[in-house]
């Protein structure tokens, strides 16, 4: 029997009784329960529920009526469905298995469970009984399954992810190795949102002592005794019992200190110098390491503190133009009178955004704008945010580096190329002919048509129209080959009707084979 399993006194009793209990990911998994289909046929599924623990050490009532299941309908003898309350798709993976139902029975139509044992044998006796009958088999194995090693970086059982069902999203996380370089107000609480965070490993960065003015800018207690330590020492007695894997770093980022970040794969700058911004942006880029840099400017007005809380955001698509957004002075002398001012409510809004920022590049947000700069102005509580747009550059053949923001065209080759909107630093080549694609000039901008689809890449879905990117849906796979199968049939009709010139067989092979380089959809 498994500690956690040995701990949690409820559970312990089950396995006891021999039912093949596992623990995955903070939910409780029951294996081995055998269901009839309605064709009689005997199967394996599993049930499954997120765990509540009051405390690492106790287990308390169920949240809820609820389990996942892993299996198809369970039915009678006589091949009737089973009545279980199933709910519509979910996608909750644990372990090797995804759980796509959830069933919900209540004990009593007033009642709900006090206990997990109480709760998993009603369920296992509802779904097991027909294929017990049946074929005499019992969920109650003793079996002992292999579970996945436990890399979660957190020191205790993500009870809130299981609870929230985020699991599947969490993945999109758990890779990264993220770098905080500045620990100062709005560092100390990108750190503190981090931590809490399943990406696979922090390091944090800092070289100065935590002054009293820290005190009033960071979260969480503010230790009397602890101000003129290193704020990494800080940081570290705060944060080591709750996660894993995660370094501090006393020291000065800038210039030369490539090697640090070898294997980061995101970072976050909060620094307020801006010359050493400018040094330590520069070696990102370099890098190619993506990377959101934050500040603000707040300023006391006669009617009060106003001004603009900033993100922005570097990928190998934005870096270009979000470089020129950011403040890459060095406070000089005529700024020497000028009171730059922050609390700690903006500090953890401007860290909110930027994390937020983040995970939407992940995915874990839904992001329908993909604004690379994203302002909040304070007194008129607007948030303005700024995109990628594109200029369009007529050429005869395409420069060897192609530059972000710019749709290039080439008419006497009737292609065009274009960064990827989403930042992901892919070049798109598109044909550009009455079969394919068309693109309108206006003194705002180009406009191109139909759709950009990078489905080999990176599944970014996007218009340009009048030089902005107007996002669009994500297509799922069938949507993908159905349009596929469409584009296909609407160019045959186009060049069947045509007489082909030789020019023509030479640009349809172009495109085979641009396709064939999968750098076209
Ligand atoms: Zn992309």
């Amino acid at each position: 029997m498994s500690k956690e399993l040995e701990n949690l006194e409820d559970l312990r009793r089950l396995v006891e009784k021999r039912y093949s209990l596992s623990i995955i990911s903070a939910n409780v998994v029951v294996n081995d329960v055998f269901y009839l289909d309605a064709q009689g046929q005997c199967h394996k599924g599993r049930l499954a529920a997120p765990l509540n623990q009051p405390t690492p050490e106790t287990l308390g009532a169920p949240h809820n009526h609820q389990m996942h299941w892993s299996g198809s309908q369970p039915c009678y003898l006589n091949g009737s469905a089973i009545p279980l309350g199933m709910g519509g798709p979910v996608n909750v993976p644990l372990g090797d298995t995804i759980y796509t139902r959830h069933l919900s029975i209540k004990p009593s139509p007033t009642t709900s469970y006090s206990t997990y044992s109480e709760m998993i044998e009603h369920y296992v006796a509802l779904i097991s009984a027909p294929a017990q009958s049946k074929y005499k088999v019992t969920p109650l194995t003793g079996a002992v399954y292999d579970v996945p090693e436990d890399t979660s970086p957190f020191k205790v059982q993500d009870t809130f992810s299981a609870k929230a069902e985020i699991l599947d999203l969490n993945k999109l996380l758990t890779n990264d190795r993220i770098a905080i370089i500045g620990l100062g107000g709005t560092g100390s609480f990108v750190l503190d949102f981090m931590v809490k965070t399943p990406v696979k490993m922090i390091d944090a960065y800092d070289f100065d002592i935590f002054a009293v003015h820290n005190g009033f800018r960071s979260p969480g207690e503010v230790p009397f005794d602890d101000f003129g330590k290193p704020k990494t020492e800080l940081c570290r007695r705060k944060y080591e019992p709750f996660r894993h894997r995660l370094s501090f770093h006393n020291k000065r980022v800038g210039k030369g200190d490539e090697a640090l970040f070898a294997n980061t794969t995101f970072a976050f700058v909060c620094i307020d110098d801006g010359e050493l911004r400018g040094e330590i942006c520069d070696m990102l880029i370099r890098l190619g390491v993506q990377f959101i840099d934050v500040g603000m400017g707040i300023e006391k007005e006669a009617a009060g503190l106003d001004g603009l809380i900033r993100t922005t955001l570097f990928t190998r698509g934005s870096a270009p133009v979000a470089i020129k957004e950011v403040p890459l002075d060095r406070r000089d002398e005529n700024n020497i009178y000028r009171v730059f001012v922050q609390i700690a409510e903006l500090n953890a809004l401007n860290a909110a955004l930027a994390v937020i920022c983040y995970k939407q590049l992940r995915g874990f947000y839904f992001d329908e704008r993909h604004y690379y700069q994203s302002f909040i102005s304070l007194g008129s509580s607007n948030w303005i945010g700024k995109g990628m747009k594109y200029s369009i550059l007529e050429v005869e053949q395409f420069p060897d580096s192609v530059q972000p923001g710019i749709l290039y065209w080439s008419k006497k080759f009737k292609i065009s190329a274009h960064h990827c909107a989403c930042g992901c630093g892919d070049v798109i080549y598109l044909p550009v002919d009455p079969a394919n694609y068309s693109i309108r000039m206006d003194k705002r901008g180009p406009t191109l048509r139909p759709s950009v689809g990078n489905w080999n890449v990176c599944n970014a879905h996007y218009f340009i129209t009048n030089g902005d990117v107007q996002w669009a849906a994500k297509w799922t796979p069938e949507q993908i080959t159905a349009g596929r199968a469409l584009e296909e049939a609407r160019r045959d009709a186009y060049y069947s009707s045509r007489n082909r010139s030789i020019r023509q067989v030479l640009l349809r092979w172009l495109r085979i084979l641009l396709k064939a380089l999968r750098i076209t959809r």
